[in-house]
């Protein structure tokens, strides 16, 4: 059998449309027949990098799909089921970090759309363990979006450690962003929003950002409006956003990066120091992080703003997401 997929046939090089073979699942594994897939700035973090452990790579890693059939060995799974594909794939299920909840790092972890086939791909054969049951009643293409912005944002807020009440800023209101304004209204925090594009303030405050700011100087006008946020979240892989985010916290704040970037960040020791700022990363969330995600999206929390185009747009929707030029998410509808 073939199928269509968005792959890269080299490192940096750019991403197609091609016809690919389809195997027959193996053992541990699933066939699956994909309802829709989103785009994240991963996938083109992914085919930045110099080196890639897989060619020619299928992208995608926030997929919502139908199990068509199933390898020896896989239980709890039925064909007909739906299930989502996240950006983790496997981890090794022995070490300290997987034997205490935090496999998503564990050194040994098998990623979509970048270590295993991902996502973005008519049917795909992927390993089964880590798939996560998605409510039928949410349409494919708002649950797809859940699978990573979603998780990823969630788990950030969560990492940050918060109380209701508190404040939070958020910066770069893309796929991540949008999403993380929502959950942090949900869990009772005040939500400062920062972005370089006034649109995406406007659609910030229409989601319940008390203040929205444009980059430049945000972390002193957080200083002037609020004396400082508890916690400042960079959603974005922009560099740029990290210093901002460090000047807008409250003494004992906490710095959370969590937008990719190959690039190197500095930042004054003085004031880590005597101010006791934690600066800390976030990556994806707890199984527990995911299964909310969904359970909230299902209750009307955490709606994605989604934008649709077909696999074959695949190419252009990511150039587009490049230039910022993508309101909320955009998704591949199968
Ligand atoms: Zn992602
Ligand atoms: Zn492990």
């Amino acid at each position: 059998m073939k199928t269509s997929a968005a792959i890269l046939t080299e490192p940096r090089g750019p991403v197609t449309v091609a016809s690919i073979p389809v195997a027959e699942p193996g053992a541990g594994e699933v066939l699956v027949k994909m309802e829709a897939c989103g785009l994240c700035h991963s996938d083109l973090f992914v085919s930045s990098l110099e080196k890639l452990p897989l060619l020619p790579l299928t992208l995608g890693h926030e997929g919502i799909a139908r199990i068509e059939a199933l390898g020896a060995g896989v239980a709890g799974w039925e064909i007909g089921d739906r299930a989502g594909i996240t950006f983790l794939a496997s981890t090794c299920g022995a070490c300290e970090l997987c034997l205490s909840g935090r496999g998503r790092f564990c050194s040994r972890q098998l990623n979509f759309g970048y270590t295993v086939q991902g996502a973005l791909a008519g049917y795909a054969v992927v390993p089964a363990p880590y798939l996560v049951r998605v409510p039928v009643a949410l349409p494919a293409e708002e649950a797809a979006p859940l699978c990573c912005a979603g998780w990823t944002a969630y788990g950030a807020l969560r990492e940050a450690g918060l109380h209701p009440g508190q404040t939070v800023a958020l910066f770069g209101m893309g796929g991540l962003g949008h999403l993380a304004i929502q959950y942090a209204r949900h869990l009772g925090l005040r939500v400062a929003a920062v972005d370089v594009s006034e649109s995406k303030l406007e659609m910030a405050r229409l989601l319940g950002a008390e203040l929205s700011l444009l980059a430049d100087n945000a972390g002193r006008t957080l200083q002037k409006q609020w004396g400082g946020a508890d916690a400042a979240i960079v959603l974005t892989g922009s560099p740029a956003a990290i210093p901002q985010a460090f000047r807008s916290l409250k003494r004992m704040g906490t710095l959370i990066t969590v937008g990719l970037s190959t690039n190197q960040f500095e930042l004054p020791i003085v004031d880590t120091v005597l101010k006791g700022l934690s600066i800390r990363g976030s990556f994806l969330g707890t199984r527990a992080d995911l299964e909310e995600v969904f359970r909230l999206g299902q209750a009307g929390v955490g709606r994605a703003h989604i934008e649709r185009h077909s696999l074959d747009e695949t190419p252009e929707a990511l150039e587009k997401m490049r230039h910022g030029e993508i309101s909320g998410r955009a998704v591949v509808v199968f």
